[in-house]
């Protein structure tokens, strides 16, 4: 931690900051130039708030130098972390894409939709039978019926199934049937979630919440690698912004960010970013291209009939044409798409 020293600070006020870290565990190495003061604070306390030091008279200003986060950072663990799932490995050579419909509706969409995703050559179904929505009179999900509904439709196509968990109390049933748990935006600080999760020894796709930042996303993963769970795949899926051409604004600069700060796999959701189909082919190149481990699509077979999402999904045939574009920029990058 670095303090600054206002120019008007007095050499009494900066000791008094310097006694002050003592006491908080830190030795101070002060250099004091001709008209400020700075003070280098030496310690590890990755939970300390530097608030309690930006009060004190005289200091201009306090910056971080360390992450808050430990066990999910690049300096705890260089290489990267591979989360593998039955024939899948997500943070490694291979980009793995994901796909399905927002919302599991009905046995014959789930199977429509597994079929289409499958002859794709995508390995892993997504889907949510509990939905978060925003209003409580939308579609909620089919609950347990919808659990046994992708389960059945991913053995029938030997797919790898990832579906939302909403709240604690819904962990084991979700545990029962799927083979990732999601961790949806509204919930990446739903810290009991995130803890209960924790004790489990099955990879957790974390997307981040649309208001929060990349360190908190990390607190997050924290979070659940701290409770015991070493298997965290990040999720870039937009923020909000004041743009409104789009649902929210995806940002890509995420994938590099976290890659460089973290060693867990990354992967991208252009749907729930940019939230209309004809958007989301170019945002899923990009998301390709930018790096990312994984590539998150919402894909639906009667888009206006469905029951969530359906103008961000993406029709059959362009679906197709994507995931062979993606394939290209993908080689590019010396991975491949699986
Ligand atoms: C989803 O993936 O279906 C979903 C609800 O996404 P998000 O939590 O990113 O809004
Ligand atoms: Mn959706």
């Amino acid at each position: 931690m670095i303090v600054v020293m206002k120019k008007s600070a007095t050499e009494k006020q900066a000791e008094e900051v310097i006694k002050q870290l003592g006491e908080y565990g830190f030795s101070a190495h002060v250099s004091a130039g001709a008209e400020q003061t700075v003070i280098g604070a030496i310690g590890v306390r990755p939970d300390f708030d530097i608030r309690k030091i930006k009060i004190m008279d005289g200091v201009g200003d306090v910056f971080k130098v360390t992450e808050p986060f430990k066990l999910a950072s690049r300096s705890f663990r260089k290489e990267n972390t591979l989360i593998k799932v039955k024939d899948v490995t997500f943070g490694g050579n291979e980009v793995i894409a994901i796909s399905g419909p927002c919302a599991i509706e009905n046995e014959e969409q789930v199977f429509a939709i597994a079929e289409i995703v499958s002859s794709a050559g995508v390995r892993v179904l997504r889907g949510g039978a509990f939905k978060p929505r925003s209003s409580p009179y939308a579609f909620q999900g089919l609950g347990e019926e919808g659990l046994k509904l992708i389960r059945a439709a991913a053995d029938r196509y030997d797919l790898v199934v990832v579906t939302e968990v909403l709240e604690s109390a819904q962990v084991d049933l979700v545990n029962t049937y799927t083979d990732i748990f999601q961790v949806g935006a509204r919930n990446m600080q739903n810290f009991p979630l995130l803890k209960e999760l924790g004790k489990f020894k099955k990879p957790v796709l974390l997307k981040r919440g649309f208001s929060a930042t990349i360190e908190e996303l990390l607190m997050s993963a924290e979070y659940i690698l701290a409770s015991g769970n070493p298997d965290v795949i990040l999720c870039e899926r937009g923020i909000r912004t004041f743009e409104t051409y789009t649902r929210n604004t995806f940002d890509l600069s995420a994938i590099p960010v976290v890659q460089g700060r973290s060693h867990l796999p990354i992967i991208a959701d252009p749907s729930h970013a940019v939230g209309l189909r004809q958007l989301v082919p170019a945002m899923a190149r990009a998301a390709a291209a930018s790096g990312a481990d994984g590539i998150m699509l919402e894909v639906h077979h009667e888009p206006k009939k469905a029951l969530s999402d359906g103008p961000q999904a993406l029709l059959p045939g362009q679906f197709r044409e994507l995931m062979e574009q993606l394939r290209s920029i993908v080689s590019v990058l010396g991975r491949r798409l699986a």
